[in-house]
């Protein structure tokens, strides 16, 4: 692996529906909401688009390519299982996790008392430290399907460094 970069960086997107019964996973914790996010797996927004800036960064292929939402392995996965794999995928490629900056974008639930349960969580997973990662949380102004409370999002850019 010599011949890659020793920095790299990552994007990812993910948006899920918003449907009747709670609580929300997000960012690998349940956050007490009347609503969840609905998916194939647990719907995490946050952790699905943190492995693809993963995989991106590394320049795999996709979170859809890697588990398929039509194969019943990942029916209800855990994304925190997930995200592991993900993570252990890129150290054999002799990457580590350098830092995690998380943009959610959800007009409710509050996320401020949670941010720092997720942070800790993300860099538990991404076998880093908490100072590493950051969680921002954002309304949507009430417009489009974030702000009218019918999805959550999340945007996740991700830095490796080859060990
Ligand atoms: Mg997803």
């Amino acid at each position: 692996m010599a011949n890659l970069p020793i920095h790299r960086v990552g994007i990812g997107t993910d948006l899920h529906r918003l449907e009747v019964g709670g609580p929300l996973r997000l960012g690998g914790i349940d956050v007490p909401f009347d609503k969840h996010a609905a998916g194939h797996s647990d719907g995490d927004v946050v952790l699905h688009a943190l492995i693809d800036a993963i995989f991106g960064a590394a320049g795999l292929p996709d979170i859809g390519e890697h588990f398929p939402d039509t194969d019943p392995r990942y029916k209800g996965a855990d994304s925190r299982m997930l995200l592991t794999l993900a993570v252990d995928e890129i150290r054999e490629l002799g990457y580590a996790v350098a830092n995690v900056d998380v943009v959610v974008h959800a007009e409710r639930p509050k996320l401020s008392p949670f941010k720092a349960d997720m942070r800790n969580v993300i860099a538990l997973l991404c076998e880093t430290t908490p100072d590493a990662v950051c969680v921002k949380a954002k309304t949507n102004e009430g417009v489009d399907a974030v702000g009218r409370g019918e999805a959550v999002a999340s945007t996740v850019i991700v830095g490796l460094v080859r060990n």
